[in-house]
């Protein structure tokens, strides 16, 4: 049995002819699913049912599989995403951005968003993704290695610190915490969290958000302001209220039909019942041109790298990238971006930068899972293919009886990267993340 709605919650949505009663019944109905391939990696062979029209490379699956016992959803191969959430590649498209833009994704965790923006940019311009829970930045983190570019940086700051960026961003995406009523099919729980007082406290923090890193946009750039929620205190109100704030302009933006204008022409909705998705607001706003204060990049440390120890060509693509020394790890920035990276490394705190290729260590350097899962940089020719069994094993953290070279291995499934291990002849060094490990039973 469905766990009931909040009475207030029902009244609401009775009271407002823009969403209309069926939304109540279309709530109570099996959500779609739907994922989002890497563009540049094997594609898993998931039972596909459509296309999502409004995203590049993502589908409509027949059921939900168990996405845990598949390895190349470890791989980063794709990234389970609800289909709403997706209209964020429509909107990107259609902006009058910069070759290289430089784009914030500030509410980031899990991630989905921000392995969406990566694919988007496709290694030109720079993605921080930023997440001010600690504990979600780290799987922030792990997503994001996952789906491996190159021009990411995950940070863990509150939106205010953003003020030491001024003028930095060409994009910001604010997917912003909200009172969740469009999450209501996919998490019956977020029924139970709902309440009037939660919705009046999601829409003054959602302005705050929005303040405390509007001076981070750079004039002329754009702010995408997204939810899951269905209310318009925290949607159109919470937008128009920007507008009158601080002069910004509302851009229209070219969606499917069953993608809903908001109220007053304010944003766009899915909506379950009319949209094949679970519920989504987004709206674009534009910071007036003017001025852009001038950049002066720091740099916090010295991070060059002995030529020695650039021996790294055996493992890593290296002729687009320069390699820098932090903390023992050898980072891969792409060239012509590492001062504006060092910047924001010098300015908030980071999680990870670039793409770790390895890491100095006595005998040699001891690569790095970042670089396994980078398809860009790994060219790494020693490799070991494996059944399914095995694979899962692998990321189970077990080690096992298996052929194979003396030295750093890179374990693939279907020819995509997995991870290391160090083999040692009879047996086999385990480098899979512990805490990226499957839980489950794997036998
Ligand atoms: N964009 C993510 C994605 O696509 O996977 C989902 C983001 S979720 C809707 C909102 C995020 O905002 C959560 O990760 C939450 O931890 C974070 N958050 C919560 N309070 C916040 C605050 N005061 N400032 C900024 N972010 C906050």
């Amino acid at each position: 049995m469905s766990i009931p709605f909040d009475p207030a919650f029902i009244q609401r949505v009775e009271k407002d002819p823009f969403l209309g009663v069926d939304l109540l019944i279309a709530l109570d109905t099996i959500p779609p699913v739907s994922v989002r391939f890497h563009p540049e990696k094997v594609h898993s062979k998931l039972d596909i049912l459509s296309e999502v029209s409004w995203c590049e490379n993502a589908f409509y699956l027949k059921e939900r599989p168990s996405f845990t016992l598949d390895p190349l959803f470890h791989a980063g191969s794709y990234y389970p995403q609800e289909a709403g959430s997706m209209v964020l590649d429509t909107v990107l498209r259609q902006l009058d951005l910069p070759t290289d833009p430089s784009v914030l994704d500030l509410c980031a965790a899990p991630g989905g968003k921000s392995t969406l923006i990566a694919s988007f940019l496709a290694n030109k311009g720079l993605l921080v993704s930023n997440e001010v829970i600690q504990q979600r930045a780290r799987i922030l983190k792990e997503n994001l290695t996952k789906w491996g570019y190159t021009n990411t940086i995950v940070t863990n700051n509150d939106p205010k610190d953003f003020d030491r960026l001024p003028d930095f961003f060409d994009v910001i995406v604010v997917d912003a915490p909200c009172s969740g009523e469009g999450m209501f099919r996919k998490d019956p729980n977020a029924r139970t969290e709902w309440s009037e007082d939660n919705v009046q406290l999601c829409t003054g923090r959602q302005k705050r958000i929005v303040m405390d890193v509007w001076d981070a946009l750079s004039p002329g750039g754009f702010l995408i302001y997204s939810t899951c929620t269905f209310n318009s205190n925290e949607n159109e109100e919470n937008v128009s209220w920007l507008i009158d704030e601080v002069g910004a302009e509302l851009i229209k933006i070219q969606v499917p039909a069953t993608i809903i204008e908001g109220r007053n022409g304010i944003g766009n909705y899915c909506i379950p019942g009319k949209t094949e998705t679970e519920g989504f607001y987004i709206a674009v706003l534009q910071k007036p041109a003017g001025d852009k204060k001038r950049q002066k990049y720091m740099r916090k440390g010295d991070f060059t790298v002995q030529k020695d120890l650039m021996d790294l060509s055996n493992f890593a693509n290296i002729d687009d990238i320069s390699i820098f020394n932090w903390n023992d790890k050898l980072l891969g920035l792409p060239k012509g971006l590492e001062d504006k990276m060092l910047h924001v490394q010098s300015q908030l705190r980071l999680q990870k930068m670039g793409t770790t290729l390895g890491e100095i260590a006595k005998k040699g350097i001891i690569p790095n899972e970042e670089l396994a899962l980078n398809p860009f940089l790994n060219c790494y020719e020693s490799k070991i293919e494996l059944e399914h069994q095995q694979a899962l094993q692998y990321l189970h953290g077990d080690t096992f009886s298996l052929a194979g070279n003396q030295g750093f291995q890179l374990m693939t499934f279907q020819n995509e990267s997995l991870g290391w291990i160090k083999h040692l002849g009879n047996r086999f060094n385990n480098l899979y993340p512990k805490e990226w490990r499957i839980r489950m039973n794997v036998q």
